[in-house]
């Protein structure tokens, strides 16, 4: 465990800052791990309160993505405008071409509608491993996960460690959010967002693997819609208490 912290101290936290607005964790993010703290985002709106939080708190810091290769064209827009507007450079991490050159060439440029392991696979070699590189030296990140955007996400904490990153702090302010509360932050402050939710899109990962919801479908059916079960993850975020042992993401 990092930082010379111990799971009690971990739980003390929690009660220390369940009650708290998500940019008192926020600021105690930066002030204990200044520059081995990251955001990571995949600029879903979750992301933009995030960064419009931390933007407000003053102190710098580090904002990073995975670039998958099979992103929407609505989100590399978004990205470029969250630069310019926060004034923030982004840090971008890529697949290893070498192994999605062999993926491609073995099981074929849309690998993932195969089955759940192939889809799992695309997912480790575009999402996770690049995860593992971009934590490297890091202490602590920060997530936009809520803990009612589905099942697996249930019993999220608002700080833990990360099991799954070596043992890092991961820090999730807007545990106990709703999507109204999320939007309804958006709007007041008027921040920019993913013009895909114009359309019906709740949930924004890679354009083949993303698609828009009905009325009354979980928040992020549209991931992966072709899979049964309410268990979808990519791998990035690994969840234990009971919930989803599946490895399998960050929006995020
Ligand atoms: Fe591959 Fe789809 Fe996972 Fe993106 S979301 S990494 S395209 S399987």
């Amino acid at each position: 465990m990092s930082e010379g912290f111990g799971a009690f101290q971990v739980d003390e936290l929690n009660r220390r800052f369940e009650k708290a607005g998500p940019r008192e964790v926020l600021q105690w993010g930066l002030e204990t791990f200044a520059e081995k703290i990251a955001i990571c985002s995949a600029f879903g709106p979750e992301g933009m309160v995030l960064l419009h939080m931390l933007s407000l708190i003053g102190r710098p810091f580090k904002l990073f993505t995975l670039d998958t290769g099979r992103l929407p064209q609505e989100t590399y827009e978004l990205m470029q405008k969250c630069e310019e507007w926060y004034s923030v450079k982004i840090h971008v991490y890529a697949p290893d071409p070498g192994e999605i050159s062999e993926i491609v060439h073995v099981h074929g440029v849309n690998l993932f509608y195969q089955s759940v392991e192939m889809r799992e696979l695309c997912c480790k070699v575009r999402k996770v491993r690049p995860m593992m590189r971009a934590l490297d030296g890091l202490s602590a990140w920060i997530t936009g996960l809520r803990r009612i955007q589905t099942v697996t996400r249930r019993a999220v904490a608002k700080i833990e460690i990360d099991d799954a990153h070596n043992g890092i702090f991961k820090l999730n302010p807007l545990a106990d959010w709703s999507e109204p509360e999320v939007w309804d932050y958006i709007g007041t402050h008027k921040l920019p967002y993913n013009t895909l939710h114009d359309r019906g899109y709740r949930s924004i990962g890679c354009a083949p693997c993303t698609r828009a919801t009905n009325p009354g479908e979980d928040i992020r059916a549209g991931r992966w819609w072709w899979e049964q079960g309410d268990k979808k993850e990519c791998g990035i975020h690994i969840f234990s208490r009971g919930q989803s042992a599946n490895n399998g993401s960050t929006d995020s």
